[in-house]
């Protein structure tokens, strides 16, 4: 490549709500530092709201060549229109080649109002990102309802991308790489935040579904509400969050924020457990990348069991207990 600029990443850096980076931050990240290398260019990462500097040890230490610190009163909690507009900001600034943003409910709000401030088109939801020689950013999503991959290029300028969570891997950290600190205020007034955040409650699940290692999700074939009692015992052996499909949210034994698949989450855990799951393709959309699929259904021709890694044919309600009796009896 010519242009090491044309190899410029900038991340964005989501927080969690205790003000720590997000996992997928570091994940985009070791991302962005591979893109960046193998073109001679710079990783630069934008980290939004109050303390954002202290951050800046961490995300050095995980690839970012240079880190923006963006603090602004509007930026007191995360809310999507001011976080997209400082990082649009920051973006005019830097004139990075391409922008990754996580794609996590958060990271969708940011990237689409950032698509909409910096005028440039967005590719979401990508699995993976290759340079190709000139730094042109190929990305990779899924299509048709999770049954076709497709590489696409965005021509606007910078390529603006979502990563799924778990697509890339974090840098171990290292203490000895140096980095710059930029100290940032974008131009914003108080009003930018349109939303008043008043309080957080936690919805339904302590794990985050998209952050999970692992997943056991339930669907109709648990026949009752009282199922997913049993598929929770299940995931505290584990230490899993619990997913759902969409007809056991539908028949309401289960709040939406469970649902897996195309108007659900994605998920990219590496254990996956479907209990009574058919395996339709909209659910398939939602967790096909999960790195290990173990698939428990009593129809030996469930469509679950073409993508599954293990296949347990049966009952649940008899596979499941088993389970859980042969976890805590390794665990005595
Ligand atoms: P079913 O397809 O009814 O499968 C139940 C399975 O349980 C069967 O395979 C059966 O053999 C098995 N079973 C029954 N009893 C037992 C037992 N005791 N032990 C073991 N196995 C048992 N679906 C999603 O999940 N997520 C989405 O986001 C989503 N979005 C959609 C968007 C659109 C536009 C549309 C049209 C559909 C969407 N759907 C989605 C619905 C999807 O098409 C399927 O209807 C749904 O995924 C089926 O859920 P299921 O596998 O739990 O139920």
């Amino acid at each position: 490549m010519t242009d090491p600029q044309a190899a410029n990443v900038l991340t964005y850096v989501e927080r969690r709500r205790d003000g720590a980076p997000a996992a997928v931050a570091f994940e985009i990240l070791g991302k962005a530092r591979e893109l960046a290398d193998a073109g001679g260019g710079r990783v630069t990462a934008a980290v939004m709201g109050p303390a954002a500097a202290s951050l800046a040890p961490h995300l050095i230490a995980r690839g970012a060549d240079e880190v923006y610190a963006v603090e602004h009163p509007a930026l007191a909690a995360f809310t999507a229109a001011p976080y997209a507009r400082a990082l649009a900001e920051v973006a005019a600034a830097v004139k990075p080649a391409v922008i990754l943003v996580g794609a996590t409910s958060q990271g969708r709000d940011v990237a689409g109002a950032a698509a909409t401030f910096l005028c440039v088109g967005v590719a979401p939801e990508c699995l993976a990102l290759t340079a190709g020689a000139d730094g042109t950013l190929t990305q990779t999503r899924t299509t048709c309802g999770g049954r076709v991959l497709c590489d696409m290029v965005t021509t606007s300028r910078p390529q603006l991308a979502t990563l799924r969570p778990r697509a890339a891997k974090p840098l171990a950290p290292d203490a000895a790489r140096t980095g710059a600190v930029v100290s940032f205020t974008p131009h914003l007034a108080p009003e930018d935040a349109v939303v008043d955040v008043v309080a957080f409650v936690a919805a339904t699940e302590q794990l985050n579904l998209a952050e999970a290692d692992i997943i056991v999700s339930g669907g109709r074939g648990l026949g009752k509400p009282e199922g997913f009692a049993l598929l929770h015992e299940l995931a505290t052996c584990l230490g899993a969050a619990v997913g759902a499909s969409r007809a056991a949210v539908d028949a309401g034994w289960i709040p939406y924020a469970h649902q897996v698949g195309q108007t659900g989450r994605t998920v990219s855990p590496r254990l996956y457990v479907a209990c009574g799951i058919s395996g339709a393709v909209q659910h398939l959309a939602g967790m096909g990348t999960s790195d290990i699929i173990v698939a428990i259904n009593k129809d030996a021709e469930a469509p679950i069991f073409k993508v599954a890694t293990f296949g347990v044919v049966g009952d649940l309600y008899e596979v499941v207990p088993a389970l859980i009796a042969a976890i805590k009896e390794r665990h005595a």
